[in-house]
């Protein structure tokens, strides 16, 4: 039988990103309590300016899909190589922010809970930027069985996440220990969330999805990101 009891932990990381929508921004551009200094600050842009050209190099061109858009840091990035990006997340204010950075009719912006979302037709590409590390271990399979059904034949997926280091995310924050996948997250006005966050690292990311099926090329930037590609291959 399956446990349909809701998970308050997977609300809980909802209700964390309505509220930080309006401060989300600053942990990308190192700001606040995500400033961490001029030496690791100039480390992280560089890292992104990294990621920059992976995703330059997959070229993720025609109908795009962006799970977890966020507010459209990525959305931005992906508008110039795609023809359309349907971009999808469950917070309405993360949802508003994301359409008026990107203030384009090429968006169409859903909102919807990843975990029961279904799409209604395929993709070239799915993106997911910072969202894996949020999918709770017992979900790892159906997600990306919901990658797989989400794509056209020969369809390819790009992701970026997090590497585990304390550096990337606010100065009060604490990491999960390494057998947890539980931590705690503080807005600026002190307000406290729980939150999944899963760490990954290339080799044993690509020895699990290519036990899914999935042929991938996975990398890690110096310090901060991990990010890679990959298409299904299985029957
Ligand atoms: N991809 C964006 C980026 O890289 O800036 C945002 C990543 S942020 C870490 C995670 C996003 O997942 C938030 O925008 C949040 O609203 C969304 N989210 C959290 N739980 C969700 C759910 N159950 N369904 C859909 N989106 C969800």
């Amino acid at each position: 039988m399956t446990d349909t009891t809701p998970d308050p932990i997977l609300a809980g990381q909802l209700a964390y990103y309505g509220a930080r929508a309006p401060e989300y921004d600053r942990w990308w551009r190192r700001a606040g309590r995500y400033d961490r200094g001029a030496v690791e600050n100039s480390q992280w842009f560089r890292e992104i300016s990294e990621i920059d050209g992976a995703l330059k190099a997959f070229q993720p061109g025609g109908e795009v899909l962006e799970l977890a858009c966020g507010t459209g840091l990525w959305t931005e990035k992906l508008l110039p190589y795609a023809t359309h990006v349907t971009a999808v997340d469950g917070s309405p204010e993360v949802l508003a922010l994301n359409a008026g950075r990107v203030g384009s009719t090429r968006v169409k912006h859903v909102q919807a809970d990843l975990f029961t979302w279904r799409p209604d037709r395929m993709f070239d590409v799915v993106f997911f930027g910072f969202w894996l590390s949020h999918v709770p271990p017992a979900f790892f399979g159906t997600f990306w069985a919901l990658v797989e059904h989400c794509l056209k034949p020969g369809g390819r997926f790009f992701f970026v996440d997090s590497r585990r280091t304390p550096l990337s995310t606010a100065v009060d924050h604490v990491l999960p220990a390494r057998d947890e996948t539980i931590m705690t997250r503080r807005l600026d006005d002190s307000r406290e969330f729980q939150i999944y966050k899963v760490f990954f690292e290339p080799t044993e990311l690509k020895t699990r999805l290519a036990d899914l099926g999935w042929q991938c090329e996975l990398r890690e930037t110096g310090q901060f990101f991990i990010y890679g590609e990959g298409r299904h291959c299985g029957p």
